[in-house]
């Protein structure tokens, strides 16, 4: 195929044969985020360029280097957003759903951009599900979300594999005084710190605790501790949360390094890491954001979330080997019809069966064929039973059910009785 006729490199197809995972992750987390209460928004994918650099922050990698940023025809410049918070953020005020005070539990889903080097676990596209709460400031929300992924974790089949890592970055003012401290301390050791580390000492300075380099790492261990500096009501929610956790069970580890990338987050941050997924082990990642919203231009309004990557969790329920058998199979009946006059009839009776079953998955043959050929496509399908309507069983208004699959004898059933009877054989969805 000619280059100009392949999707963009980090950019994927989910096909077919991958939907049905997709789905039962997303109905999934779906239906558990609907039992706790969250609502779900729905934001545009492209944002004005200077949303996220306003919320992001300029010296962070996205916006540094990883945003998909173009005019458009009006001049004006925009970004396929590389994260939901920035967006919901703007929704939220835009539309007034904090005003006064008001909480909000939200969450979305969709497709995020991020100009990065793809791999394993890794793309230019992929796709985030997203929690935030607005207007709840306690430990008892922070701990919420945390029990909620644990259980999302146990539906699917992965909580074995993941593991809670957490930290508190303070309020804003004692992040000021450590990161002055952290500086300091660093600047006593530049000769040994990488190159990336020494750039970030004047940009971004906490991002150097989470430098993946020997040398720098061997600096930071006698670096400051941010838990020293943590102002006490960053303290105390830390505790709360901590105690919220150990009384639902949930085992963590505190991960002093643990800063995230983004600028906006304080006090806590967290992190669900795998070590089944080689380099790129973060499943799903948020924190505390208090500070955001009026950052954004909003009323002092207190925010706290996190996001998943569906690529990732994806990816993780297929190296545990917990994708359910059931999923894939998308036929409950095959029918199969021989004739004119017997399609005919066969698509009449279905329509029937359809209105008195409406969750029935039954697929009609398309395309005529032999008995052997039209016979192949049912057991390749995946149906549980098969329908045979041919001119012997036109005649006498019945037609034919056979099971694919071992459950029983063929039988014929009349065409009045055939819901009926299907409807005590198919499980229905
Ligand atoms: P990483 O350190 O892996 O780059 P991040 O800190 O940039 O992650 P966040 O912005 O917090 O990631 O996004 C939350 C989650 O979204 C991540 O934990 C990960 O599961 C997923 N994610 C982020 N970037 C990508 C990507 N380029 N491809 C696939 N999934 C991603
Ligand atoms: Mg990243």
């Amino acid at each position: 195929m000619s280059k100009s006729l392949q999707a963009i490199r980090g950019m994927n197809d989910i096909l077919p044969e991958q939907t049905p995972l997709w789905r039962y992750f997303e109905s999934t987390v779906a239906r558990l985020l609907d039992n706790y209460g969250y609502k779900q928004i729905r934001m545009p994918i492209v944002e004005f360029t200077e949303l996220f650099k306003r919320s992001i922050g300029e010296v962070t990698d996205i916006v540094e280097k990883e945003m998909y940023t173009f005019e458009d025809r009006n001049g004006d410049s925009l970004t396929l957003r590389p994260e939901g918070t920035a967006a919901c953020v703007r929704a939220v005020l835009e539309h007034g759903l904090t005003g006064g005070g008001q909480p909000q539990k939200l969450w979305y889903i969709g497709p995020m951009f991020r100009h990065e080097r793809p791999q394993k676990g890794r793309y230019r596209q992929f796709h985030q599900i997203g929690l935030e709460v607005f207007n709840l400031d306690g430990p008892d929300i922070d701990a919420e979300l945390i029990v909620l992924t644990w259980r999302l974790w146990g539906l699917l089949g992965i909580r074995d594999a993941v593991k809670l890592e957490l930290n508190s970055l303070g309020t804003s003012e004692s992040r000021g005084r450590y990161r002055v401290a952290l500086v300091e301390y660093l600047l006593a050791h530049v000769d040994k710190l990488d190159e990336d580390s020494r750039r970030r000492l004047t940009t971004n300075p906490l991002r150097v605790l989470d430098t993946k380099n020997a040398d720098t790492q061997a600096v930071l261990v006698d670096a400051p501790k941010m838990a020293d500096y943590l102002d006490d009501e960053s303290r105390i929610h830390f505790e709360g949360l901590k105690a919220r956790l150990d009384a639902a069970g949930i085992p963590y580890v505190i991960n002093p390094k643990l800063v995230r990338g983004l600028d906006y987050y304080s006090k806590t941050v967290f992190e669900w890491v795998t070590d089944k997924l080689g380099a790129q082990g973060t499943v799903c990642a948020g924190g505390r954001y208090d500070g955001l919203v009026e950052q954004m231009g909003g009323k002092p309004t207190t925010g706290v979330g996190f996001a998943m990557g569906i690529e990732r969790l994806i990816l993780l329920l297929e190296t545990l080997e917990q994708v359910p058998e059931e999923i894939s199979r998308q036929v409950d009946v095959y029918l199969c019809a021989f004739g004119e006059a017997a399609e005919l009839a066969a698509l009449a009776l279905s329509e029937k069966v359809r209105d008195q079953l409406p969750n029935l998955r039954l697929q009609i043959n398309a395309g005529a064929g032999s008995f052997k050929s039209q016979f192949k496509k049912a057991d390749k399908s995946g149906a549980l039973y098969a329908l045979i309507l041919g001119d012997d069983e036109l005649a006498q208004q019945v037609i034919g059910f056979k099971p694919l699959r071992g459950q029983g004898e063929q039988q014929n059933i009349a065409f009045d009785a055939l819901a009926a009877h299907l409807a005590t054989c198919v499980v229905q969805g």
